[in-house]
């Protein structure tokens, strides 16, 4: 069965949701900033809703950075926000594996950056792969073989930006030569937009290169998967009808907040235009949506 949603409607009282709901969920790049761009009026906007008592909680696909590193990110851009406060899709991989008791005998393969291996790390994981795994030409003599190690147990696949067939070749061997293999995706973002001028092939584009060889579907921990939502919403004890879900991205974003049963709101400060919300061709309908987030700071009830 289908449900259709109401159109979304443009934001014309931000007092009344700001006072319907005791957490804000922020997505990151498109919401906060724009790569290294601070996005107009946002330190003032998180200010005013701390001073409601409102508790604030960042989500981001991106899973390059390590929420420590995240941390730093947020203090260079002059936000004063706790790493706690922070929910990369790198650390929700390590959560995830720890949430289903992943055996610390056992080992993590990662295609991946940095961020990926740093919240392993932190979490007691043992694992190998990452950026520098691979990187020359496999030469293929005759009777070539690649080994693998058999005491990897999870193949986590992100966005890395030095991926190469290696890497395939090797996480392929871990989840095809051992059915118990877990095979989770930090996110399945299809571009993202790592500069301005163009959008780049994002972290679903690695994801799809294993789903491809192994013929298995990943287990997402990113949004709009519901782990972080049902993550989040345990460990602070919060009802999904008291969260308000505000992001840039329809099919992450809006979704996730949808899919957890929270309140959303679209803002056009990122990759969605008003166009596209209203195009006869998009199904995902947002409850509100708003130019920027520092509208909450101007828009009152009329
Ligand atoms: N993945 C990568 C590699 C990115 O560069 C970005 C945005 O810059 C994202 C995902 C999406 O991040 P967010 O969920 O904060 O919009
Ligand atoms: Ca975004």
């Amino acid at each position: 069965t289908t449900r259709t949603r109401a159109s979304a409607q443009p934001l014309e009282n931000a007092d009344e949701l700001i006072a319907s709901v005791e957490t804000f969920i922020f997505d990151c790049d498109g919401v906060i900033w724009k790569g290294d761009k601070l996005i107009d009026g946002v330190p003032e906007t998180l200010d005013m809703l701390r001073s409601k008592g409102k508790r604030l909680v960042f989500v981001t696909n991106n899973s390059t950075k390590s929420r420590k590193q995240y941390g730093k990110k947020f203090e260079t851009l002059g936000l004063n926000v706790n790493e706690e406060e922070i929910f990369a899709s790198s650390f929700a991989a390590a959560a995830y594996l720890k949430s289903i008791n992943f055996p610390k005998d056992k080992k993590v393969y990662v295609i991946g950056e940095d961020g990926i291996l740093k919240e392993l790390e932190l979490a007691g994981f043992q694992y190998l792969g990452g950026p520098e795994d691979g990187g020359k030409k496999i030469e293929l003599k005759p009777g070539f073989l690649m080994e693998h190690d058999k005491d990897v147990g999870a193949v986590v696949v992100g966005f890395d930006r030095y991926f190469n067939y290696y890497k395939v070749q090797y996480g392929t061997l871990c989840i095809r030569e051992n059915p118990g293999c877990l095979f989770i995706a930090t996110n399945r973002d299809a571009v993202t937009h790592l500069t301005d001028a163009q959008e780049w092939a994002g972290g679903g584009s690695m994801v799809g290169a294993i789903c491809g060889s192994t013929q298995r579907e990943p287990l997402v921990v990113g949004k709009p998967s519901t782990f972080m939502m049902d993550y989040l919403a345990n460990k602070f004890g919060i009802l999904k009808s008291q969260i308000c879900m505000v992001g840039d991205r329809l099919d992450t974003d809006i979704l996730f907040g949808q899919n957890g049963g929270c309140k959303t709101l679209l803002v056009l400060s990122g990759v969605t235009s008003l166009s596209m919300l209203q195009s006869p061709s998009n199904s995902i309908q947002p409850d509100f949506y708003t130019n920027k987030i520092s509208d909450f700071l101007s828009i009152k009830a009329a």
